[in-house]
């Protein structure tokens, strides 16, 4: 059986910030981002364009923990705390000693753990007084999130879809359309960075760093208007860390703590969001032995092979550069069913991790990723987005090295999001249809 779900168990009421943690007991931060033009840290005044005022200061905070706004707050309560359920069917079927948790992101309305986020953008973007908001969205999940985060906040909201995805998940679409969000597929002849990427190769099947140069654009040239981006960014890696801190909580009444924490890792912001509060823990020196590991396709593989360098976010670019693994700006990924886990690089947090081995990373092929699902699918009856199917991989993985070494190690995994508005990529597994 499943553990009890608590509904009546609190929401936090703050956001938990792990740059405090890195600058209290490590003494050291990420690097900054840099000015595409002059290579120069970049100032909030160049950042105000796209942003507001909230979101560039907590970019930067050195605070322990961020309060969290009451009509935000009053918003997540439409489906948090999300549930922690153990997995005990699929420890049977795997014959594992581990213990095997999970958080489940994918009750909030939207299927993933995107809404956190979004809503919190929305907020801070609609008291500063935004009209419109524009955004890239890989798979959908982002930008079906940002779109009923702007009809709640009365904002309009421009959606740039990378096109391989826009003609794979065409239900994603009619979700965003539903909310009152435009849709454009990418890149575009509406902007003219688009319009320059059609040029060099007409038929892209699209990238998250195109889609990104498409919606910067907008953004920077409609007046009312700002961008929004739902993962990377320090903000909105430390909005999602009400998963990791509720996780810790609903753990705690079931009296265990975790050995090791597994996160799918397209940005990083679930995988953050996750093991950001667990990491406090370590970094303070409380739980020296806890692992995280952080969980990429092999197709996009910017921690595992990727380089540690200056780039930019997006394909034009536009965007600061910034810090990361990266497997460069202009590399397209091939057009896997996961596609918020088709991201050239990496969050400059996560990053920063990886290279102080305060995290690990692994990869999974596309068709080792459908298999663990059907697994868990099987086993546990929840559908996992294409993207969460990696962190079961690894899950897998460890419950194998748990068994093989006799051990009942505690993993904590984030199920980021559940896969019913992917079922064309999993009939195209069914019929063995997927590239490996
Ligand atoms: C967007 C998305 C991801 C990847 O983004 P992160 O910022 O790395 O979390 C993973 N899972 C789901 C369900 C998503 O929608």
């Amino acid at each position: 059986m499943n553990i009890q779900i608590n509904h009546k168990q609190e929401i936090p009421d703050s956001y938990l910030n792990i740059s405090y943690y890195l600058n209290k007991y490590l003494h050291e931060l990420p690097e900054p981002p840099l000015d595409p033009k002059t290579k120069q840290p970049i100032g909030p005044d160049a950042l105000a364009r796209l942003f507001p005022q909230e979101l560039i200061r907590q970019e930067v905070t050195l605070e322990e923990f961020v309060p969290i706004p009451e009509e935000v707050q009053e918003l997540y309560k439409m489906y948090r705390p999300t549930p922690l359920l153990r997995a005990r069917r699929l420890e049977k079927v795997l014959g594992t000693p581990a213990r095997i948790y999970f958080k489940y992101e994918g009750v909030s309305p939207v299927g993933s753990h995107k809404l956190n986020t979004a809503l919190a953008q929305a907020y801070y973007n609609k008291k500063e007084g935004v009209r419109m908001l524009t955004t890239e969205t890989g798979a959908g999940q982002w930008g079906s999130a940002l779109a009923l985060a702007c009809k709640l906040f009365d904002m309009k909201c421009k959606v740039f879809m990378v096109k391989s995805s826009y003609a794979q998940k065409p239900y994603r679409k009619t979700v965003m359309h539903l909310y009152g969000a435009e849709v454009t597929a990418s890149p575009s002849r509406e902007t003219k960075s688009g319009t320059a990427f059609l040029l060099k190769d007409s038929k892209t099947t699209g990238s998250l760093g195109m889609a990104i140069s498409e919606a910067v654009e907008v953004a920077a040239t409609t007046e009312g208007a700002h961008y929004a981006l739902g993962s990377v960014l320090n903000h909105v890696l430390l909005h999602q860390t009400i998963i990791g801190q509720e996780a810790k909580l609903q753990l705690m009444k079931e009296d265990v703590v975790p050995d090791v924490v597994i996160g799918c890792c397209g940005g990083g912001s679930n995988l953050a969001g996750i093991s950001f509060p667990f990491l406090a823990d370590k970094l303070s020196g409380k739980r020296n032995a806890l692992r995280v590991v952080a969980v990429e396709p092999k197709a996009c593989p910017s921690l595992t092979c990727g380089e540690y360098r200056y780039d930019s976010g997006d394909s034009a670019g536009m965007t600061p550069l910034m810090k990361m693994y990266t497997v460069g700006s202009d590399f397209v990924p091939p057009a896997i069913h996961a596609g918020g886990l088709r991201y050239h690089g990496d969050s400059p947090l996560i990053s920063f991790l990886y290279h102080k081995k305060l995290i690990e990373a692994a990869a999974f092929s596309q068709q080792q990723c459908f298999r663990a699902a059907e697994i868990f699918a099987q086993a546990e009856g929840i559908i996992p987005a294409p993207e969460s199917s990696h962190a079961i991989a690894q899950v897998i993985s460890e419950a194998a090295r748990a068994k093989k070494e006799g051990k009942r190690t505690v993993i904590l995994f984030n199920l980021s999001g559940h896969g019913l508005l992917d079922l064309g990529a999993y009939e195209e597994f069914l019929q063995g249809g997927l590239y490996t």
